[in-house]
């Protein structure tokens, strides 16, 4: 059975592994097909494909652009996208300015309960400082002893109601799907089952997304339980969307699940890799 991983993150957005290591690791756990799906940068893409080159990799060039739908943050992942396509690469510039300022309003919140230092210190964590996220603060916070891991920070800082979260508007889920679809990729919602949406707006995003032109949905993430496998598994045949997966590994120590370690497909669903050549 095919090897293949269709989303994970490097340095260049929130991972812990340089792309060169990514597919470093991807080789050491047998991965044959892999997509790095960095947050809003494509940063990355060249140096990933240099490397899976020689440890005989097939890489596909992806990336995870931030969207917000109805009030709702989404992640829409782009899949075989042209790392060079103006339009794309020129809408990921305005997402991570925007993250720039939602950086400082966070700090300035962090702040006034009493915590110091933030942006700084976030800023500490960031691949050269270009792509900021809410991760880089989770690692600052550990550091500085707020909680044990990334994971329980998150839950007490930086999700919404906590102190270090403020709303943010992201790309509109046209533009992301234009910009995928621009450069060449095929867009693919991102974890459906992390937006708590009930079923009409399920069933509405979905309908939207493919009106927009999207053309898959990640059906088998950690994110997901039996459950919900299966019920993206109905929705991905019941409205001819392509079935996705992806570990969204993020580095050891801060994501459950390894690369790669993730279950297959449901039999009955029809792969986004379907016509890829592989
Ligand atoms: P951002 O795009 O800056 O809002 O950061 C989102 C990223 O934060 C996600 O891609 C995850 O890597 C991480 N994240 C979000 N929620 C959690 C959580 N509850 N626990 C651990 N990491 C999380
Ligand atoms: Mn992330
Ligand atoms: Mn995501
Ligand atoms: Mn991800």
């Amino acid at each position: 059975m095919l090897k293949i991983d269709l989303h994970c993150h490097s340095t260049i957005s929130d991972g812990l592994f340089t792309p060169t290591q990514i597919i470093e690791h991807a080789a050491s756990r047998h991965i044959q097909v892999l997509a790095l799906t960095d947050h809003d940068d494509v940063a990355g893409a060249e140096e990933a494909s240099i490397a899976a080159r020689e440890k005989n990799i097939t890489f596909i060039a992806g990336v995870e652009i931030s969207v917000t739908w109805q009030n709702k943050t989404l992640h829409i992942l782009g899949l075989g996208i042209d790392p060079h396509s103006f339009a794309l690469v020129n809408g990921l510039n305005t997402i991570r300015e925007g993250r720039l300022g939602r950086a400082q309003n966070i700090a300035r919140q962090l702040d006034k309960f009493g915590i110091h230092g933030g942006f700084e210190g976030a800023q500490a964590y960031a691949s050269k400082g270009k792509l900021i996220g809410r991760t880089h603060f989770a690692r600052f916070l550990v550091e500085k002893g707020y909680a044990k891991d990334v994971r329980s920070v998150f839950k007490k800082y930086l999700v919404k109601g906590k102190p270090g979260y403020v709303s943010h508007q992201w790309a509109s889920l046209n533009d992301a799907i234009n910009w995928i679809n621009g450069s060449g990729g095929q867009a693919v919602i991102a974890h459906p089952g992390r937006y708590q949406l009930n079923k009409r707006l399920l069933e509405s995003l979905l309908n939207e997304f493919r009106e927009l032109g999207g053309l898959g949905i990640e059906i088998v993430s950690p994110s997901h339980s039996p459950e919900q496998i299966q019920l993206f598994a109905h929705y991905s045949n019941r409205l001819n969307l392509l079935a996705s997966c992806g570990s969204d590994f993020h580095g050891p120590g801060e994501s459950h699940f390894d690369l790669g370690q993730i279950p297959p497909l449901p039999a009955n669903c029809t792969p986004i890799w379907q016509n890829w050549g592989i």
